[in-house]
C-alpha cells in the first residue's frame, strides 16, 4: 500500500508503543517492529488501539516504505536497519522529538551523565507543590509520548538521555538543565568523548535567546564546551565554589539563588538530601521554580521535604547503630564517588559487578580516608582488588548479596555505615540495579 504518513516505530517498549499511541491517534498510519519480544502488556493495548505490530523480526520491505520511522533509545545507531534506512534517506527521530510537536506544553528538559532523575522528580516534586499543573517522563512510568496521547498539562518535567538527544531536529525545551558530564556510555559512542559531550549539548541546540539553559558551573567538561561553542539560551549557572550573578551558588552555608535581582535564600542544613550532588540537584531544581514563579516559601519547604528517590542514596536501616545505605543506582565511578565523598563515619564499602573500563584512581583519597572494609560483590573482582587492596586492611570477596550483606554485618561496629555503591552494572549477578538494590534491603532487613 501506499501511505504518505507511513510511521514506523522501531522497538515495542514504553517509549515506542506510547509513540505508537500518539501517532495513530495523530492520523498516522502505524507499524511496530520489534527484533525482540515485545511485552503482554503492550501487545494489548496495541491492539486495543489497533495498530499493527511484529516482533522477533523486522519486516524490512514494509519498514523501508516509511516516511518517518521513530527508534527507540536502545535501539543502537548502528544497527543495521538503521543503517539502511539512513542509506535510503528516511527520517529517523527520537520519541521526544516526535512527541513534541503534539504538545504546547511548557517543556524542561534534564540530562547529564549522573543525576538526571533525581533532579526530575525534584523539580517535578517542587512544582507540583507550587500548584503547577505539570507531568514527568523519562525513566520512569509513562512515556512522554503516551503522556501527550492520553492527557493535557501546562509543564513536563523530562528526564532526556544522550540517546534521546541523539534523535532531535527541533525539540526545543523552554528550560535545559545539564547537570554534569562524565564518562558513560563511551561504549556507545564508539570511546569518543567529545561526540558524548556534543550529544549533551544538543539540549540547548534549538533553544533561543527567550530559553534558559541551567548548568553546573563547576563542571570543566561544561565550562570548556561553553567557551568554545556559544549557545542561545540565557545561561543559569549553579556552582558550589565561586559566585554566580544570575544562578545558584552556596555561601556561609546558604543557598543563594538569584534571577535578575530576586533572590531566594534558604540555609543548606535544611535540605533533605545529604551530599554535595544532591546540593547541586537541590540547586538545579530550586532554579527551574524560581524561573517558574513558585513561591519561595514553597521552594524551601519542597527543598526541606523531597525525600529522594529509591536506590540513590537511600538509607535503609539502622541496627545495633550501624546505618544502611543503598546506592544500587551508582554503576559508574563518579556516581560512587560522591556516594563516598558523603560518608560521615567509618565505611564498609560493598561494590563490584560489570566493570565498563572504569578508572578508579579519583576514589583512591576517599578510600583511603573513609573506607575501613570492601566487599567485593561480582563476578569479576580482580580490577577492584588491583585498585585498592593496598588502600585497606579488610577485603573479601562474595558472590551472592546476602553473603556480602552478612559479612558486612559481621565486620560493623557501632557508629559504622554499610554502603552498596557499586560503581558498576549489575548484570553479572542481577537482572538491573533495581533487582541489586532490592535484594540489598532485603538482606539488610532479613540480618
Ligand atoms: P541518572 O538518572 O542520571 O542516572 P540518578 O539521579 O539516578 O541519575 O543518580 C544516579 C547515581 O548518581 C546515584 O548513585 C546518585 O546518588 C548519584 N548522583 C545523583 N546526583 C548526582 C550528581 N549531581 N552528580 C554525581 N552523582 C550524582
Amino acid at each position: 500500500s501506499d501511505h504518505n504518513n507511513f510511521l514506523v516505530v522501531l522497538g515495542g517498549g514504553e517509549s515506542g508503543v506510547g509513540t505508537a499511541i500518539l501517532g495513530k491517534k495523530e492520523g498516522y498510519h502505524v507499524f511496530v517492529s520489534d527484533k525482540g519480544k515485545i511485552a503482554d502488556h503492550y501487545k494489548q493495548i496495541l491492539e486495543e488501539y489497533q495498530i499493527e505490530w511484529e516482533e522477533e523480526n523486522h519486516s524490512v520491505e514494509r519498514i523501508l516504505k516509511a516516511n518517518l520511522v521513530m527508534k527507540s533509545p536502545g535501539i543502537p545507531e548502528d544497527a543495521p536497519l538503521v543503517n539502511l534506512l539512513r542509506g535510503k534517506g528516511i527520517k529517523i527521530i527520537s520519541e521526544i522529538e516526535f512527541a513534541a510537536k503534539f504538545t504546547t506544553a511548557n517543556i524542561i528538559g534534564i540530562t547529564g551523565s549522573n543525576g538526571k532523575t533525581t533532579t526530575t522528580k525534584f523539580t517535578h516534586f517542587i512544582l507540583k507543590n507550587g500548584g503547577l499543573n505539570v507531568g514527568m517522563a523519562g525513566n520512569v512510568g509513562q512515556s512522554f509520548a503516551r503522556q501527550v496521547a492520553e492527557t493535557k498539562v501546562d509543564h513536563y518535567v523530562l528526564e532526556l538521555s544522550s540517546f534521546q538527544l541523539d534523535g532531535i531536529e527541533e525539540f526545543r525545551p523552554n528550560i535545559s538543565v545539564l547537570t554534569n558530564i562524565t564518562p558513560d556510555h563511551l561504549d556507545r559512542y564508539r570511546n569518543n568523548f567529545q561526540e558524548y559531550i556534543a550529544s549533551k549539548f544538543r539540549i540547548t541546540m534549538n533553544q533561543t535567546e527567550e530559553d534558559f539553559f541551567i548548568y553546573d558551573a563547576d563542571d570543566e567538561v561544561i565550562a570548556k564546551w561553553l567557551s568554545e561553542n556559544p549557545i542561545r539560551a540565557r545561561k543559569l549557572p549553579f556552582s558550589l565554589q565561586k559566585e554566580v550573578e544570575n544562578g545558584a551558588y552556596i555561601k556561609d552555608e546558604q543557598i543563594i539563588i538569584t534571577i535578575d535581582n530576586n533572590h531566594l535564600t534558604m540555609p543548606t542544613s535544611n535540605l533533605t538530601l545529604e551530599g554535595k550532588h544532591n546540593a547541586k540537584n537541590a540547586m538545579a531544581a530550586a532554579t527551574v521554580a524560581q524561573l517558574l514563579r513558585i513561591r519561595k516559601e514553597t521552594i524551601r519547604a519542597s527543598l526541606s521535604n523531597f525525600q529522594g528517590v529509591e536506590h540513590r542514596l537511600e538509607k535503609v536501616l539502622k541496627i545495633n547503630n550501624v546505618q544502611y545505605i543503598n546506592d544500587s543506582k551508582a554503576t559508574n565511578v563518579n556516581a560512587t564517588y560522591y556516594a563516598l565523598e558523603s560518608m560521615e563515619s567509618e565505611t564498609i564499602w560493598i561494590v563490584g559487578g560489570v566493570d565498563k573500563g572504569n578508572e578508579y584512581a579519583e576514589l583512591l583519597p576517599l578510600v583511603n580516608e573513609k573506607v575501613k572494609a570492601i566487599i567485593c560483590l561480582g563476578v569479576d573482582n580482580r580490577p577492584i582488588i588491583n585498585a585498592f587492596g593496598n588502600c585497606v586492611d579488610v577485603m573479601v570477596e562474595t558472590r551472592s548479596m546476602e553473603e556480602a550483606v552478612n559479612e558486612a554485618y559481621r565486620l560493623a561496629e557501632k557508629g559504622d555505615t554499610v554502603l552498596l555503591s557499586p560503581a558498576c552494572a549489575s548484570f553479572d549477578l542481577f537482572k538491573n540495579y533495581e533487582d541489586r538494590g532490592r535484594q540489598f534491603k532485603d538482606a539488610v532487613r532479613n540480618l
